[in-house]
């Protein structure tokens, strides 16, 4: 499909039906967000986006104050790290992150004065180029989940660049975070938006909003009426609908051709907190401290939107919000995505947009059987890939196979382990398959 038919196929709304249909759980979207007080600690691991660890610039017993750089790389892929408190550095403690790495983290103890560094100003913008060293400094990564530096992102040839996607799609049941964005401060992401263009000479932007949010779609119509650049585009609710090359499809009908970036053809895509935090940090100068997340689960009492301080340890969210029952299994982000959490001082990071409990009658392990051949793997799987196959060729460490399965485009939706009625464990070793091919192209390269 050419790019401009599909420009005015997609107008305002996108029929396009890639993905699954799955429950979504959002009890929590119409609940105002709650500002949860300061914590008794925050605890700083160094690597809260992805990219190089930061290295701690400071120790045990140095004051800290709101908005201090306390962790910095020189590394191109990282991002600064700043107190979301003001307190005193309690230690320096190892940490364990969810895949089973450790790494150094920043304890602080707050102060409850919450004084701010005078470093702390806004940035002076005057094109797109100290709009994107301020980002940069600002340490801002893509709130959605990925958890990318959003200044590297920001950082590239936008010259043919037409349409600057804004990922208000929400697609994980549970999560309504990014809704509540939309509807308590939309005027952030409008100005996030307009700033963007205007200093990036991008033409236009679509805000993408699954149509199980028309408060959403119908609130930003109504403030993006004044800009024609801007529009709103409704599309189908079907999961995975918010990662990256299937937003694009669907809303563009453009495909990002293997290995390449949405950038190659003519698109870039921000998360719609992240587009509102733009706009925050260059009026204020402060950089992300708090964030909200949706805390839900049938073990969660009181489930809620709170605006938590970045470093919260999870039991004191979960001491917060109150426990109906012990939960048996806890989730940082969303039921599809998620890393289960087993230390209770895991802190909430910067990309994390959900915390999520569940009893143990949820949490029922399923026996894994025999595959059955029914292909609902493969025709659920929106980068249309053959899980059975991929993980049948990792078995066997056949990377040719793997290859030739184009197993480096799983984009771990979830949706092949969700739909398998034998129990196969088919994201997990797709995961590890497109691991394993992109570590063998990284050494060919290198030999080569
Ligand atoms: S193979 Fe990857 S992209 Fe396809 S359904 Fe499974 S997790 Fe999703
Ligand atoms: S969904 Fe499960 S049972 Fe069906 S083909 Fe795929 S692996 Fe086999």
């Amino acid at each position: 499909m050419g790019r401009s038919d599909s420009t005015a196929q997609a107008r305002l709304r996108s029929n396009n039906r890639m993905g699954v249909i799955i429950p979504h759980n959002k009890a929590t979207a119409e609940l105002e967000t709650v500002e949860m007080p300061l914590p008794s600690q925050i605890i700083l691991p160094m690597q809260m986006h992805i990219g190089a660890q930061c290295v701690p610039l400071v120790k045990r017993k140095d004051h800290v104050d709101v908005g201090q750089l306390v962790g910095h790389a020189e590394a191109r892929t990282t991002a600064d790290i700043f107190s979301p408190v003001s307190g005193t550095v309690k230690e320096l403690r190892t940490i364990y992150y969810s895949n089973g790495r450790n790494d150094v983290a920043i304890v602080i103890e707050p102060d409850g004065e919450q004084t701010v560094a005078e470093t702390v100003k806004p940035p002076v913008i005057t094109d797109y180029a100290s709009l994107v060293a301020a980002i940069k400094a600002s340490g801002l990564v893509g709130l959605g989940g990925a958890g990318y530096p959003t200044g590297l992102k920001m950082d590239t040839d936008l010259s043919s660049v037409d349409c600057w996607l804004v990922n208000g799609a929400e697609c994980e049941p549970y999560l309504s975070s990014d809704y509540r964005e939309m509807v308590e401060r939309p005027q952030d992401l409008i100005d996030g938006i307009k700033l963007c263009l205007d200093l990036s000479g991008v033409p236009r932007s679509l805000i993408c909003i699954e149509d199980n949010k028309p408060k959403a779609i119908e609130l930003l119509r109504k403030m993006a009426a004044d800009d024609p650049r801007i529009q709103v585009l409704e599309l189908p609710a079907r999961y995975p609908q918010g990662a990256s090359r299937v937003i694009l499809k669907n809303a563009m009908g453009r495909a990002v051709p293997r290995g390449g970036h949405l950038t190659d053809v003519g698109a870039i895509l921000f998360n719609c907190t992240t587009m509102g935090e733009i706009a925050r940090y260059v009026r204020t100068g402060m950089p992300l401290i708090q964030r909200r997340i949706t805390v839900m689960g049938d073990a969660i009492a009181n489930p809620q939107n709170l605006m938590v301080y970045v470093g919260t340890p999870t039991g004191e969210i979960l001491d917060f919000c109150g426990l109906s029952c012990e939960p048996a299994k806890v989730i940082s982000g969303g039921p599809m995505m998620g890393a289960t959490q087993v230390d209770m001082d895991y802190p909430v990071m910067r990309q994390q947009s959900g915390l999520l409990a569940f009893s143990e009658a949820m949490c029922a392990v399923h026996e894994t059987t025999a595959c059955i051949h029914c292909d609902k793997c493969i025709s659920s799987c929106p980068m249309r890939l053959s899980p059975v196959n991929i993980q049948k060729a990792y078995r066997k460490g056949d990377v040719a196979e793997l290859d030739r399965l184009m197993a480096d485009l799983c984009v771990g939706c979830g949706i092949c382990s969700y739909v398998c009625p034998a129990k196969q464990p088919l994201t997990q070793s797709v995961g590890l398959a497109g691991k394993l091919l992109k570590a063998e192209k990284r050494k060919a390269k290198g030999r080569g």
